[in-house]
């Protein structure tokens, strides 16, 4: 199977100025096409660095796509580069040359003398067209070994003409290479909530070791867990046939654990759950600064099901806009599990919903304190409510989007068993 590397060249993103798009985009081309990326390159604006990056990639890669340093500017040196590479003088295309002088006419401006290296290519490389830019692309065969070769295709930095470059030249191209030898790369993503990374892979049987087929990964980003299956196979059905006994193993250990596929987030599930059940919703948060509420308004539809929310930081406000009152007098604020619980209730009944949601008062967070504070989670339904204590341990940076997801996935698990059923009516 044909494998790829991806170069991205620019003192810009290697110095932190500007962030590689590029090799993203690029690298999710490649894998549509068939093709796996095993390595992203970035270099600077250093032409020794970036003959021995492309000679790196050359060696292992059978296709190399390159982007950036093929502007005019004496800091622009990818084709100088492929030169050296090739160990081929540079040489002049007139028609390319004909081409930029033609943009600047257009434009109303003489071409400087300095875009003439833009038509300039290392010998026996061919020029790819870049119909809107003054930048061509340049594809070259590099030899690796006696019979084999790497082809690279070089693109000009510039995303919109990088992207339309890639479609009507180089897509085409490598689908050309690949021939009949071309595969089909599939994946399927998992989404959990509720347990952490390592958790999870000790609740899967040696699914995520290397070498399997179909292979599973495992990513966590803000505290949501993601499961990917990734198979290859001569066609998409054959892949989906390998991928489908995976996730059924997956979805039987890790049960309720999985809230969704693809990019879905925990109010996606929300929302599925209420339009299954025709039930309302509506919400109060203290010190999440809405981060419930703010989820769940990115759900297209959920006007249907979410009848709103109250965000609250202090009692005051509690007491004017959920009529709960609560006396701190000598310091005393009252059991927070019991405070969550009335707020649930609160907002259920004032919003005329079926269900309520509470994020209880949000602990002073020192990071001395042991135990770690807690945060209490409220779901109320027809005068039921169901309360959970959740410990605060997360990054600072985490606490309130951690506390947000922690809400909405135990108003998830409320909605799927029944457990609200099962617990206390309030007082
Ligand atoms: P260049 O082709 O190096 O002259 O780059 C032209 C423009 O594209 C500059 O504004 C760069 O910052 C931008 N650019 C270059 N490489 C990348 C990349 N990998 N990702 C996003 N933008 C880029
Ligand atoms: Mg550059």
């Amino acid at each position: 199977m044909a494998s790829a590397e991806v170069i991205a060249i620019g003192d810009e993103l290697t110095s932190g100025v500007r962030l590689d798009t590029n090799s993203q985009w690029l690298a999710q081309q490649l894998v549509l096409l068939g093709v796996p990326v095993a390595c992203h390159t970035t270099v600077g604006d250093e032409q020794g660095a970036i003959v021995a990056a492309l000679a790196d990639a050359c060696r292992r890669a059978d296709i190399v796509v390159v982007s950036g340093g093929l502007g005019p500017t004496a800091d622009d040196l990818t084709r100088q580069a492929l030169a050296r590479l090739a160990g081929q003088p540079l040489v002049q295309d007139d028609q390319v040359l004909a081409h930029i002088r033609q943009l600047f006419a257009r434009r109303g401006r003489p071409m400087p003398e300095r875009n003439v290296i833009q038509a300039q290519f290392p010998a026996g490389s061919q020029p790819l067209a870049n119909t809107h830019g003054t930048a061509p692309g340049i594809r070259l065969r590099v030899a690796r070994t006696a019979e084999g070769w790497s082809d690279v295709f070089a693109l000009p930095g510039v995303p919109a003409e990088l992207k339309e470059m890639w479609a009507n030249q180089v897509a085409p191209a490598i689908l050309a290479l690949l021939g009949p030898t071309r595969r089909v790369i599939a994946q399927r993503q998992l989404r959990c909530f509720g347990a952490g990374e390592s958790e999870i892979e000790g609740l899967l049987p040696d699914l995520i070791q290397r070498g399997r087929d179909p292979t599973v990964g495992i990513t966590a980003s803000r505290a949501t867990i993601t499961l990917r299956i990734t198979a290859v196979g001569e066609t998409a059905q054959a892949c989906r046939a390998k991928i489908e006994p995976t996730v059924a193993t997956i979805r039987a250990c890790l049960g309720t654990l999985v809230y969704g596929e693809g990019n879905d987030e925990l109010q996606d599930a929300v929302s599925c759950l209420l339009a299954d059940r025709g039930a309302t919703l509506a919400t109060v948060e203290w010190g999440t600064a809405g981060l419930v509420a703010s989820a769940l308004g990115e759900v297209p539809g959920i006007a249907l099901y979410y009848r709103g929310g109250v965000v609250i930081r202090d009692y005051a406000s509690l007491a004017r806009l959920l009529d709960i009152t609560v006396n701190t007098s000598r310091g005393q604020a009252g059991d927070p599990a019991s405070l969550a619980a009335r707020m649930a209730i609160a907002v259920c009944d004032r919003c005329e919903a079926d269900y309520g949601l509470a994020v209880g008062p949000f602990p002073r967070v020192d990071p001395a304190t042991t135990p770690p504070p807690q945060v209490h989670v409220a779901v109320a339904r027809r005068g039921r409510v169901h309360v959970e204590p959740f410990v605060f341990a997360a990054h600072p940076d985490l606490q309130r989007t951690r506390c947000a997801k922690q809400a909405l996935n135990l108003l998830r698990l409320t909605m799927l068993d029944q457990r609200l059923e099962t617990t206390r009516r309030s007082e």
